[in-house]
């Protein structure tokens, strides 16, 4: 804990990191309120504060111009990688006995979302996003001596990971993935194909689900697929890569991953055989947050930017903003994203406190995580867009950086799951109807 906290905002002893909530006011310290941002921060635990302030710090040494130029050029942002391994930033929801903070994803949303909303986008927030997430079903379901030998090396820097789910020819139809492994003594051979997978380029691990057990020899496609910690090398026979060109987040490489009989080691297992979707999705709730974090710093990003220049473009005699047409959709986008920031924060506490709460369900979780994804996506769009519309030709100029987070902001109503599969969940799961799909 004490790594992560800057000494210019003083520290946050370690019973201050379970601060509930709404008992977290009675701890009130005086963090002034940064001028670049329109989001309101009360509620927010002192911990959930620090953290964005020391964020924000890290994040103010990477202006605008270092992402419009990562983004231009396709260059991974190495340095902020390094700027928040170094000061263990990555491990923020990690147990500290492997050198993190142990604190939960309700603070790492705060920092995805600071990061994001620095102008970084999500570009920034995808440089380290998967060491945070998808460790998460690591440090729970693997053995003692796996942990130690997997999690501390990520969390200083030293290695980067990916995630690997996503198949071209099965897509959001996760359960009928086909990469299989199998067993070969003390080892498993991969065989298969994923897509999309992002960071591959510089990552040295992977977190891999793939089949143990064919689909047609489980009684349920929930049954049979397991989850894998692995050593990510091309250069070892078996493993390929091709970058695919993106619309936006250019900074991060995405990639289609091809693996042909590429040999593993079979204490590479995380958890049982066979129990990896179960295990997997751990991970996943905690993904929709931080994705609801970074959509919302989008969000917030673009109306700052939007609300600065109609304050200042003066058209017709009076600054644009004095104009109900301007105006009233960027309030209307503020409410959005205030509401979508609640839905998240909330979603977070909840996948937080069922750690140690068993009176909450995974299908609460499940629901609040997507669901907040999903508004968060939705208010950040709107904002998005417009921001651009808002700034006239403007809008449209890479100088002005609103573009780029209209085209950032589409992953989060795309990825990780898309929009139409979370109404469909929460179609069946809340509403009790027929599963539609
Ligand atoms: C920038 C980016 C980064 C990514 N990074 C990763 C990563 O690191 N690792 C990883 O594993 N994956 C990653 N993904 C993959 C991402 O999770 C998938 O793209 C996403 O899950 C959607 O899957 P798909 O593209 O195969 O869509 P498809 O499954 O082909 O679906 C296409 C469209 O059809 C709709 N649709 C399909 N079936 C139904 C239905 N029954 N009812 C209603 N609508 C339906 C979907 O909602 C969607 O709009 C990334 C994607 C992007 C764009």
């Amino acid at each position: 804990m004490q790594r992560i906290v800057p000494r210019c905002i003083g520290f946050a002893p370690r019973h201050h990191s379970r601060i509930p909530f709404s008992a977290s006011r009675q701890f009130s310290i005086s963090i002034p309120r940064r001028a670049n941002t329109l989001m309101e921060t009360s509620g927010f635990s002192d911990t959930q504060l620090q953290v964005r302030e020391a964020i924000a710090k890290i994040c103010s040494n990477f202006p605008d111009e270092y992402w419009a130029a990562h983004d231009e050029s396709g260059e991974y942002p190495h340095e902020l990688h390094a700027a928040l391994s170094k000061d263990g930033w990555i491990g923020i929801a990690l147990p500290e006995e492997l050198g993190g903070s142990g604190l939960g994803i309700s603070e790492a949303t705060m920092m995805l979302h600071t990061i994001s909303e620095s102008g970084a986008g999500m570009a920034g927030a995808q440089s380290i996003h998967a060491n945070v997430y998808a460790t998460q079903p690591v440090a729970k379901f693997a053995t003692p001596e796996q942990r130690k030998r997997m999690l501390p090396k990520l969390i200083n820097g030293e290695w980067r990971v990916c995630f690997g789910v996503t198949e071209p020819n099965t897509g959001l139809e996760t359960l009928k993935l086909r990469t299989q492994a199998v067993r070969d003594g003390n080892n498993y051979k991969i065989s298969g194909q994923k897509i999309w997978i992002s960071s591959a380029q510089v990552a040295t691990k992977m977190v891999l689900l793939a089949r143990t057990t064919p689909l047609e020899e489980v009684k349920k496609a929930s049954e049979g697929l397991s989850l894998f910690f692995i050593d990510f090398d091309p250069k070892q026979p078996g493993l390929e890569l091709k970058r695919i060109r993106k619309m936006g987040g250019r900074a991060i490489d995405a990639n289609e991953v091809f693996f042909d009989s590429y040999t593993i080691p079979a204490d590479s297992l995380i958890g049982k055989e066979g129990q990896g979707f179960r295990i997997v999705l751990h991970g996943m709730n905690a993904e929709r947050c931080l994705l609801a974090g970074e959509a919302l710093g989008l969000g917030y990003a673009a109306l700052y930017r939007a609300s600065k220049y109609a304050k200042e473009r003066v058209v017709f005699g009076r600054p644009i903003g004095m104009n109900q047409g301007i105006q009233h959709p960027l309030a209307d986008a503020y409410m959005h994203l205030e509401a979508a920031k609640l839905a998240t924060y909330h979603a977070a506490r909840l996948y937080d406190q069922s750690m140690t709460d068993e009176s909450i369900t995974q299908t609460a979780v499940g629901v609040a995580c997507n669901s907040a994804k999903y508004l968060a996506a939705e208010a950040a769009f709107t904002a998005c867009e417009r921001s651009v519309l808002s700034l006239g030709g403007m809008g449209y100029a890479q100088e002005y950086h609103v573009e780029r987070y209209l085209r950032e902001c589409f992953v989060p109503r795309i990825a990780p799951v898309s929009r139409e599969m979370i109404m469909n969940y929460v179609g069946e799961k809340v509403l009790g109807l027929p599963r539609s799909y």
